[in-house]
């Protein structure tokens, strides 16, 4: 199936808000992709959302949608409680995977689905988008050539305002992995491991709730991440922010990276280089649409056996990095960072 040069055939499961803003052009714009079929637990949405976004086929069902043999990849968007029964049924039936994060509510549930993929054979990778942009890229590639020295220190500002079409589940429901932790913060999570080239060690982090979230969900978190070798990384995520810009900062021994407006859906954002008393802007490739650039890659992967660019083990360990901040945030402790 995937060794032919048919275009290979994407499912939504989840008729999602990212899936219609940017998921379906990400996979309609590359040459060997094609969004055919959605699923949504409505006939209704399904039936609608087909016909608005230009998607051959609606089902109402995920068991029919996975019955199909035409279909190659699923891109799984539901809210997160949803995600690992809906991976592990696609694994069972061959389908490859590419799932939202976080991946899971609890690691062992992040481990099943990883086993069940490796199990069936089929490719699954996490939709961290902030690793696929020219931005973080370049960062990587200064930080392991040694432009700033020794790393010591990770700042993050990913502080943002939840737009008012999104303020639904993410406010309300911890049972669904509601809360801008498990939002927002595993992409820093994601983003510090894929720049620092690190792991996490222990994460102490304070929540609050600023006027969005209800109940027991948080809309506000600062904290600090240690990472191997004593790095350590610091970061403010809020669904309450309206008039911050975002950021990432790498300190090192020789030198300090400063990215502004980084923190992005889109392709856009700096980059500075102070060393030696000088400030250099970083010249950047021209940007590429990131969530393009991971479809790019996950279609690679099913092709040729190549790894997608954030694979499953990348959103279990970001997910393991929300899930000590969730941790810390309620116990008011340091929380060591469980992998297993
Ligand atoms: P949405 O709220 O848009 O969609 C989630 C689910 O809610 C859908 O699967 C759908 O169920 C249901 N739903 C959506 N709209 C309606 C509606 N009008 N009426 C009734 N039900 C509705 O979620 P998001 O797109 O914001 O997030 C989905 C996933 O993607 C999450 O895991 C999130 O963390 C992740 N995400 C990732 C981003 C990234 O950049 N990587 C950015 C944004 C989100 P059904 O399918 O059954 O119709």
């Amino acid at each position: 199936m995937s060794q032919t040069n048919k275009a290979l055939q994407w499912a939504l499961i989840g008729a999602s808000d990212i899936a219609r803003t940017r998921m379906i052009q990400a996979i309609n714009a590359q040459p060997d992709s094609r969004v055919a079929a959605v699923f949504s637990a409505s006939p209704e949405r399904a039936k609608a959302y087909a016909a608005e976004n230009g998607i051959p086929k609606a089902y109402d069902a995920l068991g029919k949608l996975l019955d199909d043999p035409a279909i190659d990849v699923v891109y799984i968007s539901t809210t997160n409680e949803l995600h690992r029964d809906q991976a592990i049924a696609a694994a069972a039936a061959g389908k490859h995977i590419l799932c939202e994060k976080p991946l899971a509510l609890s690691l062992g549930d992040a481990r099943a689905m990883l086993q069940a993929a490796q199990a069936a054979g089929v490719v699954f990778g996490t939709n961290h988008h902030l690793r696929c942009a020219v931005t973080h890229r370049t960062l990587r590639r200064l930080v392991q050539e040694g432009a700033i020295g020794q790393p010591l220190a990770a700042r993050v500002f990913h502080a943002v305002y939840l737009p008012p079409r999104l303020q639904g589940w993410r406010l309300t429901k911890p049972q669904a992995g509601g809360g801008v932790i498990l939002d927002i913060t595993v992409h820093d999570a994601d983003t510090l491991r894929f720049v620092l080239g690190v792991e996490a060690e222990d994460v102490a982090a304070r929540s609050a709730r600023q006027g969005l979230a209800q109940g027991d969900t948080e809309d506000a978190v600062m904290g600090v991440i240690h990472f191997e070798g004593g790095i350590l990384a610091q970061f403010h995520d809020a669904f309450t922010i309206k008039h911050a810009p975002t950021g990432f900062e790498v300190h090192g021994t020789e030198g300090s990276l400063i990215a502004v407006d980084v923190m992005t859906q889109d392709p856009r954002g700096r980059i500075v280089l102070r060393r030696n008393g000088q400030e250099t802007e970083v010249k950047l490739d021209p940007p590429e649409d990131l969530y393009a650039f991971a479809v790019h890659h996950f279609n690679q992967a099913v092709r040729t056996g190549s790894q997608p660019f954030a694979t499953g083990e990348d959103g279990l360990r970001s997910l393991a990095v929300g899930l000590a901040a969730l941790e810390s945030s309620r116990s008011g402790q340091r929380t060591p960072v469980r992998y297993s």
